[in-house]
This record gives C-alpha cells, sequence and structure tokens, in this order.
C-alpha cells in the first residue's frame, strides 16, 4: 500500500513536470526564430564556438539530479539558455542576458 502511495506521488510528481516543461515549450515557441543579440556582465555575447553573435533564448529547469547533486534545487530555479544561431552551441546563464536593441 504504501509503495502504491509512493509511486502514485513519484507519478504526480512527473506529470507536473510534464506539464510545466510543455508550458515553457510554448513560451519558447514565441521567443524562437527572433535571433537577437545579447549583453551579459556588460558584454555583448558571441559564441564561444564560431563567434556569431546571434542567439535564440530559452529556458530551462535547474532541479534535475544533477542541479541536486550540485545543490541547487532549493530555488526551484530557471537556467536562461542561448541557443547559437550558426553553430547550436547552448550557453547556460543563471540570470537572464539583456536584448540588445
Ligand atoms: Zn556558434
Amino acid at each position: 500500500m504504501i509503495k502504491l502511495f509512493i509511486l502514485l506521488i513519484g507519478a504526480t510528481k512527473q506529470l507536473g513536470t510534464a506539464l510545466y516543461n510543455v508550458y515553457l515549450s510554448d513560451k519558447i515557441t514565441n521567443v524562437r526564430g527572433a535571433g537577437m543579440k545579447y549583453v551579459a556582465g556588460n558584454r555583448q555575447l558571441a559564441c564561444p564556438c564560431c563567434g556569431h553573435d546571434d542567439f535564440d533564448k530559452d529556458y530551462r529547469q535547474l532541479n534535475s539530479r544533477g542541479a541536486t547533486f550540485l545543490g541547487l534545487d532549493w530555488a526551484n530555479k530557471n537556467a536562461t539558455i542561448l541557443i547559437c544561431n550558426n553553430c547550436t552551441n547552448i550557453s547556460w546563464f543563471m540570470e537572464e542576458p539583456e536584448e540588445l536593441d
């Protein structure tokens, strides 16, 4: 009985995460293709792989197993990721980079 209860809680949590990811991918769809330039740490960002400066913005949850291992799951935080429009390299940011006008 307890095992069933635990299983149910696990399934509910997974469903919640799945729904949240659908919500995020909805947001992402709206952002995708915008192709913006960004600033972080007072510098305009360039891709570390190819030097391109045009990115698509996306978000990822940090409370994964890896985040738990690193002790980052306390805040249920999201990271901002920028995907290079040229080579698709992904850069991660704890604070959302500013869009350059
Ligand atoms: Zn690149």
